[in-house]
């Protein structure tokens, strides 16, 4: 009999529930108990809506961070907040998002508390909360957390697995504060998991599931080892372990996985199939196999009946030791696809979010079980729908196939060299030295929401909608020409969502309206999804970028988002490889290109803010991406004249790594987040001669403080001790958006001031 579990479910709610408890707890709106109710009763549903499967996840539910939780539960709490009295909830909020030393707890004596530093969770967009360690880091096991929630699931009469990180991918995602081997901790960190694992196996509990993503990734000899040294360790507890790993194939680490003295290992069957059969042939005769067999990444039907046609011959081979599940925790998919009432019906007919695919799941484990006829109707229902959308011609469109196919090298080739083109350039635009810029947005006001929510909502008719927005674009014109901006932006008052705006209007695209997933906290984003071949039916931005054009006689930017960032903020299809979508979103993009240049606007941005999000878990696959990634930038970018100017935009990633595709885009400028930084990000230029135009930024946009004249003279000095100063320009971070007119004028007018003054040394 296979057996079905679940690797995690998403704790957010179909309806966003815990973010709107946690955000009205931290205005100061509602208890902490009235959260630590909310918190119940959302788990309580979550096991309800689980409680068809063998066993359930326990623990997998959070306030905020999974990792954070574990830190707490390790007792490795960040020495700024020891000794802290009160709730361990607020203490726990206080390592999630710091306190500022405002704050009225600051004033009774604890002083301000930075915010433990956050970063993505492997290749997904769920950020957790980096552990931080120093050599005397010691563990103090809490285990209170796992105990009542496990205690709740048994009390709805469920048969429990708890959840937590493994110690080895612990370690791993951790940062040693002082420098020192974070490995040398390892054996104090196992006292701590024995301990855990005993109280478990007093409880009675069976099977715990212990999460060691970290070996779908490249591992050093020291990391190889650790895993070896953890699992003989724990390998005496009275609890079954099942080693979960996910994100992609096990690979080289196969035999390592498969050899690990553990009950059971988990490995995801979704990317990792190739790695099955000579994991099963290597796998112990003891042990449990679980395969992931349900993307729990992305948003689609699966095909039941192709994934029993392999499976079955695996669970007569497996027995009673196959167990099934989605791939990995189902955090990182929407809840629920009932709840949509926008999205047309064939449409839904092709999904599945967080419950669908539980559903999946039992209908799996009854045809593996009894036979494919005991759910017959279901595995037709399932066909018929897929049958459709591989047939559909909303999904396929022989004219962009025709266009990806027929791409070849001089699509994405300029006509002339970077030189070249910078002459003809600074003829045209007639910029002077260190030109100042704007990255796209400036503050998104209550105002612009409201009319934009208005127009969506049908109450604001689209003249009275398009005259707003005009004003909006007329003020920023006129704020941008007072303070003497060089090149000019519309400033994106239209736009909601630098993704989603081009989404609604690309055919190919759908979007949900309860499809939330969680970012980080309560930060939730909402990716649409891409379905079909992707086509621009009209231009998106020319009328208000000739509009913003015909207010001034500076250069003004067009404004775009480049298709690297539009493929990695969705959800997208799986029946076609990744690359291909890209490259559809790229001959897109490209039409808006050369509409915006045929309506005379002389400089182009492209925003690849997320170019780096897409790179995968294995260093060895970085190449093959980069190389589409950077082909489909080209193919959007580079059929313009020698005189238009094309800029990019990236931030808040290293990209230090990755600078020789970064050049290769060809892009004339480009602008990057370095003020934040301190230029950190600029050492990459010492040994790499970048050949085109910089824009290091000098204002961090997301504090509010005003940079004076003097600290941004001093950034780009440094910038202009590694970069030829005629090739630099002056601009912020990023876009401006989350700011208010009050601080933006300020502190652009310093910029202004400091190139005026780089211009006069
Ligand atoms: N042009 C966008 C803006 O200014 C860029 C946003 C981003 O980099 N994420 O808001
Ligand atoms: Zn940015």
């Amino acid at each position: 009999m296979a057996l079905t579990h679940n690797l995690g479910f998403p704790r957010i709610g179909a309806k966003r529930e815990l973010k709107f408890a946690l955000e009205s707890y931290w205005k100061g709106e509602s208890s902490i108990d009235e959260l630590k109710a909310s918190g119940a009763a959302l788990r309580q549903r979550h096991w309800q809506d689980q409680a068809g499967l063998d066993l359930v996840p326990v623990g997998d539910f959070s306030f905020y961070d999974h990792v954070l939780d574990m830190s707490f539960t390790l007792g490795n709490l960040p020495k700024r907040v020891q000794g802290f009295h009160g709730d361990a909830l607020d203490n726990y909020f206080r390592v999630a998002r710091g306190r500022s030393a405002a704050s009225a707890e600051a004033h009774a004596g604890s002083g301000g508390v930075a915010a433990g530093e956050m970063t993505k969770w492997f290749d997904t967009n769920y950020h957790y909360i980096v552990p931080e360690f120093t050599a005397d880091t010691a563990f103090r096991l809490d285990a209170s957390r796992l105990l009542e929630q496990t205690a709740e699931a048994r009390a709805q009469g469920l048969r429990v697995k708890p959840v937590i990180v493994g110690p080895v991918t612990y370690l791993a995602l951790g940062k040693a504060k002082d420098g020192s081997n974070r490995l040398a901790l390892l054996p104090r960190l196992l006292k701590a998991y024995a301990e855990l694992l005993e109280i478990f196996a007093a409880q009675g509990v069976e099977w715990v599931q212990i999460d060691e993503p970290i070996l779908a990734t490249e591992l050093g000899a020291d990391w190889r080892h650790a895993f070896e040294t953890a699992y003989h360790q724990l390998k005496s507890s009275r609890v079954k372990l099942l080693l979960a790993t996910y994100f992609g194939q096990l690979a080289e680490n196969r035999y390592l996985a498969a050899n690990l003295p553990v009950a059971g290992l988990h490995v995801d069957a979704v990317n990792g199939r190739d790695d099955l059969l000579p994991l099963i042939d290597h796998l112990p005769v003891h042990k449990v196999l679980s395969l992931g067999v349900i993307n729990g990444r992305n948003v689609w039907k699966t095909d039941l009946n192709a994934v029993l046609d392999w499976l079955e011959p695996l669970s007569e081979r497996l027995g009673d030791r196959l167990w099934i599940a989605p791939s990995c925790s189902l955090l990182h998919v929407p809840v629920d696809l009932a709840s949509e009432r926008k999205l047309d019906a064939e449409l839904q007919s092709w999904l599945a979010f967080a419950l669908q695919k539980l559903e999946e799941l039992k209908v799996l484990a009854v045809a593996l079980n009894e036979g494919r006829a005991a759910v017959a109707e279901q595995l037709a229902a399932n066909q018929a729908a897929l049958t459709t959308r591989r047939a559909s011609p909303r999904v396929h469109n022989p004219e962009v196939q025709a266009a990806v196919t027929s791409i070849d090298s001089h699509l994405g080739t300029r006509k002339s060299s970077y030189n070249e083109r910078a002459r003809k350039q600074a003829e045209r635009l007639r910029l002077p030295a260190y030109p100042t810029t704007t990255i796209g947005s400036f503050p998104q006001t209550t105002e612009i929401r409201k009319a934009r929510a208005a127009f969506k909502a049908g109450r604001l008719d689209i003249a009275t909608y398009k005259a707003a927005m005009r004003a909006e674009i007329a003020r920023a014109v006129r704020e941008q020409e007072a303070l003497g901006l060089d090149v000019l932006v519309h400033g994106e008052a239209e736009r909601n969502d630098m993704v989603e705006f081009f989404g609604e209007q690309l055919d190919g695209y759908a979007f949900s309206q309860f499809g939330w997933v969680q970012s980080y906290g309560s930060r939730c984003v909402k990716p649409p999804i891409l379905f079909g071949d992707i086509s621009r039916p009209h231009p998106m931005t020319v009328e208000w970028s000739t509009y913003a054009q015909s207010l001034t006689e500076k250069p003004m930017k067009g404004m775009l988002t480049g298709p690297v960032t539009m493929l990695n903020w969705s959800f997208v299809r799986d029946d076609q490889p990744r690359s291909a979508s890209c490259k559809q979103l790229a001959l897109a993009i490209r039409d808006e290109v050369m509409d915006l240049e045929k309506a005379g606007v002389g400089v182009i941005q492209i925003d690849e803010p997320a170019l780096r999000e897409g790179l995968p878990l294995r260093e060895s696959q970085w190449q093959d991406y980069l190389d589409w990634a950077v082909e489909s930038f080209r193919i959007a970018a580079n059929g313009v004249r020698d005189e238009t100017q094309i800029h990019t935009h990236m931030c808040y990633s290293e990209f230090n790594d990755i600078i020789e595709s970064i050049a290769a885009l060809d892009a004339d400028v480009i602008t990057i987040e370095t003020a934040r930084s301190d230029m950190e990000l600029l050492d990459v230029f010492d040994d790499f001669k970048y050949p085109n135009e910089i824009g290091p930024g000098v204002y961090d946009i997301h504090s509010p403080n005003i940079p004076s004249q003097k600290r941004m003279v001093e950034l780009m000095q440094k910038a202009a001790a590694r970069i030829p100063a005629e090739r630099l320009w002056v601009n912020p971070d990023c876009g401006l958006k989350t700011r208010q007119w009050s601080e933006v004028i300020p502190a652009l007018s310093s910029m202004v001031s400091a190139a005026r003054s780089l211009r006069g040394a």
